[in-house]
């Protein structure tokens, strides 16, 4: 349940905060734990001389029950636009259809492209299998399946369309080289399924194997997601800043962060050339709300990342080392409270004072934290023109739902068929089972029939509205198409199994 602050507490907090050349925040203090760990963070933030004008919007539970199904006010993109930070608290989703993901909506909304997660341990203060783990998890935040473009097809099959596009890789992955470089860190590691999908991931990797090449001071490497998972969950010390696109950093920023130590303990930056959006990872808890006792630290240190990001990268590091220090004098919350390294159990609010009492201190075993004074947001390199490649239609996949037989699909198919067309093949979920399938393969009722130009004829869009009346003339369901194209002469289509 959302439990907002008092309004004069509020008051009082806003009009400390603000102060001469404050950097604009618009501020949502969420639902569950939002409200109590934003009240910390910001308490923390002003104490080491953060300057913020602070304009709180309302989000979450209460928007998304005012009917938006987004779960932001419409009024709320004004401040957003205007003040281009965004110090965001958890938020609950209600169950049920109809919400809409509010971060998703933020993200794609303000082109907030980067999603930026720093997973460190803190050994021995809190417990990791990870000790020297110091991973950056750099999310693409805007493409792939979050598109949210889905259809059911058949009565049996259903399907979410994959966009990837080269501007969209080419911005994150120079992001991710610019990051390193600003950073200090030497390597960047680009994980992606391009032995499956290799156009749409493919296209990741081949735009990181470009982009890379600019950076010859920076380490790079690729490696197929499933085994570089496994790695990173094994050996997180291996890797350094890691680059994925937007599902595989969605699953492995969370596994990076948690294996650190807490999921709790993690903060995030989602980064665009228009705005900026800092959050801890962790959701509202709502189990734990009301009772002064969940972790502040992440969205804590997603503020000393805004304040960094604002161009206060003095008031960044005096509260992260504030923050180590009082992380390793043992004084925890509940989440990582552990009888062998902690001294003392505290709320909310004890932590918050805790780190207060220790601004202008450093941690004595823990690296402590520096941000370097011009750590502001970098310029991300505009994604390099390209002359617009050669585009010849060479043939379409028609996809059917029908309850026949392969054999007895490809005779109505090509019934059908007319000039320039030629059936060439039907797959099944892309297994190829005309021509010469096999009895063994397990068929549904959704079908992908091909049909190519013959050899040496043009293929025309009127060719196709042709072919398809045909097919609608003897009764074929055919439930989308996709043209094949050649990119001056490469195929623009995967060849399909067997094939
Ligand atoms: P959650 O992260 O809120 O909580 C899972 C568990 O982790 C909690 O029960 C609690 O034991 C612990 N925990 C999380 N944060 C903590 C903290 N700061 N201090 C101490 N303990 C903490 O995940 P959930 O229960 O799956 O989701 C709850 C709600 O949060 C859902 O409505 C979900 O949609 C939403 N959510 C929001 C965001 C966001 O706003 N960015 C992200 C994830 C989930």
């Amino acid at each position: 349940m959302n439990q907002p602050l008092k309004q004069e507490e509020l008051g009082r907090l806003e009009k400390a905060v603000g102060a001469t050349n404050p950097i604009p925040v618009t501020v949502a203090y969420g639902d569950g734990i939002g409200p109590e760990i934003m009240k910390a963070s910001l308490q923390v933030l002003q104490a080491a001389g953060g300057q913020m004008a602070i304009e709180p919007i309302e989000i979450g539970e209460s928007a998304y029950r005012a009917g938006n199904s987004a779960g932001i006010d419409p009024g709320a993109w004004e401040s957003l636009r205007r003040t281009k930070t965004f110090y965001k608290a958890p938020i609950t989703t209600p169950q049920g259809g109809g919400f809409k993901s509010l971060n998703v909506t933020v993200r794609k909304s303000l082109g907030l492209f980067a999603n930026v997660r720093p997973c460190t341990a803190y050994a021995p203060f809190v417990a990791t299998k990870h000790p020297g783990m110091d991973v950056v998890v750099i999310r693409e935040n805007e493409e792939v399946l979050y598109a949210g473009i889905e259809h059911r097809q058949t009565d049996d099959v259903y399907q979410c369309l994959k966009l990837i596009s080269r501007p969209g890789c080419e911005k994150i992955v120079r992001y991710a080289f610019e990051y390193a470089r600003a950073h200090g860190r030497g390597k960047v590691t680009c994980f992606t399924k391009d032995n499956i999908m290799k156009l749409t991931d493919g296209l990741f990797h081949q735009v990181f194997d470009e982009v890379a090449a600019d950076y010859p001071d920076i380490e790079n490497e690729h490696w197929i997601v499933d085994i570089g998972a496994a790695k990173l969950a094994d050996t997180p010390e291996a890797f350094d800043v890691v680059v994925m696109p937007n599902l595989y950093g969605d699953i492995l920023s969370d596994v990076a962060a948690q294996i650190a130590g807490s999921v709790g303990l993690a903060p995030s930056a989602n980064i665009g050339e228009h705005g900026a959006m800092f959050e801890a990872i962790h959701g509202s808890a709502p189990r734990r709300a009301g009772q002064d006792m969940a972790n502040p630290s992440g969205l804590l240190l997603a503020g000393a990342m805004m304040m960094a990001h604002g161009g206060q990268a003095e008031v960044a590091g005096r509260v992260h080392n504030a923050w180590l220090k009082t992380i390793e004098e043992g004084i925890h919350t509940y989440d990582i409270f552990n009888a062998e390294t902690s001294k003392q159990q505290v709320g909310t609010q004890a932590f918050a004072k805790a780190v207060i009492d220790r601004l202008g201190q450093l941690p004595d075993s823990l690296p402590a934290a520096t941000y370097k004074a011009d750590a502001k947001p970098f310029e991300v390199p505009r994604p390099v023109a390209r002359p617009a490649a050669e585009k010849t239609l060479v043939g379409i996949d028609v996809f059917v739902d029908s309850d026949k037989a392969a054999e007895a699909l490809a005779a109505d198919m090509r019934q059908a068929e007319i000039s320039p067309f030629e059936l060439t093949m039907i797959t099944n979920r892309g297994v190829k089972v005309w021509p010469d399938g096999l009895p063994e393969t397990f068929c549904t009722d959704h079908w992908r029939c091909r049909y190519m130009a013959k050899a040496d004829m043009e293929m025309t869009r009127s060719d196709i509205v042709a072919l398809l009346n045909r097919l609608a003339g003897i009764g074929v369901d055919f439930i989308k198409t996709e043209q094949l194209f050649t990119f001056d002469g490469v195929s623009g289509y995967s060849l399909g199994q067997g094939q």
